[in-house]
């Protein structure tokens, strides 16, 4: 037993590091709250974890590239065709899904029933964006002029321009209140990558040198090699990650806001997010996973337990990505094949917490504001919340910027979006990681259905190393 103990830990070794890092990240955390550090003084205590999510992204972009051009060109048009269709019917329900548990929940919960007399700030000033113009940036998103601009920033005019007159809406708020609101997260959305306009890219690029047969060659092999040598960065930033998730989470318990008073206000709001991300990560989607492939989902969770709480210690998605595909690849056993092909485009497009926290935040706003909202504008909450989680870069609390698409599409205040931002960072932890575990358990569904297509590219790859 020795020895099998032994082999536990070695096993699982990441795992119990970074478990053990975010319980002494809680406790630092809530030792050092008492000693109330100036701003400077905490952001040289994150540091480690700050340096934890730039090694991060870093990789998320050669990932995204080499992952996704490989991944596609290593299947036959065909086979990649029926994959990529499963994956979006599996993206578009499980979103839906969990778009109808978060409207059910805060319906019934009625977080926002008599919350507010008098309204933050007076309304009018944002320009309503119509729920077409929504989906037209979304598309024009898809196709950047300027490859090269994609990989630096969010090539998303339309919603910048609405960012920027709802931070100085938050500004004027807290003029006219003389209350301490916390901003929006404007930088969020420019230091990104246009995830969206590469994942398209490179889908292309990839089926192009697929067809390409022996000419293709020699960059199929580059991509190849990138992605490999990639990966291995990946292994070896893997070390660090326990340090840098202690001291992310250190650092954001000694940072945040008295928890008493955030918790009067908006406690019902946030126990509505937090029950309907639990239904969805717990029930639905574990369900999804075990009727299709027949196997018990929640071993398949216990593999992915490192990238679940590099989720939690990042809030970011794509920052997550490379520690996804390691315990999917590792851990989980997933075809390369299907990893490399859905999760760039899952971590890009599929949000489910992201879109169940839309729909709750913005009827809570309803609720608040005292609207009665039909049955006509519950769809369109629906429908906007679905498109603004797929809008949504895989970035910390890029849905709290996507939300203005929901609120006007419904014609609810943009500025009350200042309500719920205190809770925000905790809220958008929580989605994250949901996000993560529908993109990871997609793949797993996604490679049960696509066994039969990879087993025979399997054997055609067999068949041309036996003719060669
Ligand atoms: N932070 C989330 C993610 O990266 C996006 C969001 O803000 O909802 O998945």
């Amino acid at each position: 037993t020795k020895e099998s103990v032994k082999g536990f830990l070695r096993r699982n070794l990441f795992v119990l590091l970074t478990i053990a890092a975010v319980a002494l990240g809680v406790m630092l955390g809530f030792a050092l709250r008492p000693h109330n550090l100036t701003l400077r003084k905490i952001k040289y205590f994150a540091f480690p974890g700050e340096l934890l999510m730039r090694m991060l992204q870093m990789l998320v972009l050669p990932l995204i590239i080499s992952s996704l051009v490989t991944g596609i060109s290593s299947l036959d048009s065909k086979a990649s065709g029926k994959m990529g269709m499963r994956a979006v019917v599996y993206y578009m329900v499980t979103t839906l899904i969990a778009v109808f548990i978060g409207i059910v929940i805060v319906i019934v919960i009625k977080p926002g029933k008599g919350l507010r007399d008098s309204p933050v700030a007076s309304s009018g000033t944002i320009e309503p964006v119509q729920a077409a113009d929504a989906f037209l940036d979304l598309i024009r998103n898809m196709f950047p002029p300027n490859l090269v601009e994609a990989c630096f920033k969010q090539v998303r005019e339309f919603t910048c321009q609405l960012i920027k007159q709802l931070f100085f809406n938050t500004l004027w708020a807290v003029l006219l209140q003389e209350t301490v609101v916390e901003t929006i997260p404007v930088s969020g959305s420019s230091n990104g990558v246009n995830a969206l306009g590469l994942v398209v890219f490179s889908m292309c690029f990839g089926l192009v040198i697929g067809s390409m047969k022996q000419q293709g060659q020699a960059l199929r092999d580059f991509f190849d090699c990138l992605n490999e040598a990639i990966m291995r960065l990946v292994a070896i930033i893997i070390w660090y990650a326990p340090v840098g998730i202690l001291f992310l989470i250190a650092g954001k318990i000694v940072e945040m806001k008295n928890l008493a008073e955030v918790g009067g206000q908006l406690g019902m709001y946030t126990v509505s997010v937090i029950v309907g991300l639990l239904i969805h990560g717990l029930f639905v989607l574990p369900l999804f996973y075990f009727l299709v492939t027949r196997k018990n989902p929640y071993t398949f969770i216990a593999g992915l337990l490192q990238a679940l709480i590099t989720a939690l210690g990042t809030s970011s998605s794509s920052a997550t990505l490379p520690i996804t595909f390691r315990c999917l690849e590792e851990n989980n056993h997933v075809d390369k094949r299907v990893t490399r092909f859905i999760l760039p485009v899952g971590a890009t497009i599929n949000m489910d917490g992201t879109a169940l926290y839309e729909a709750v935040a913005a009827i809570f706003i309803a609720q608040v504001n005292d609207m009665e909202l039909n049955f006509g504008q519950i769809l369109t909450i629906s429908i906007t919340a679905t498109a603004a989680s797929i809008g949504a870069a895989g970035i910390p609390q890029a849905g709290l910027v996507t939300m203005v698409i929901v609120l006007t599409s419904v014609g609810l205040p943009t500025e009350d979006i200042t309500l719920i931002i205190a809770v925000d960072w905790f809220l958008d932890r929580l989605r994250t990681t949901t996000n993560v575990l529908g993109d990871s358990l997609g793949a797993g569904i996604v490679e049960h259905l696509s066994r039969q297509e990879l087993q025979s590219q399997d054997v055609e790859v067999g068949n041309s190393v036996i003719e060669e």
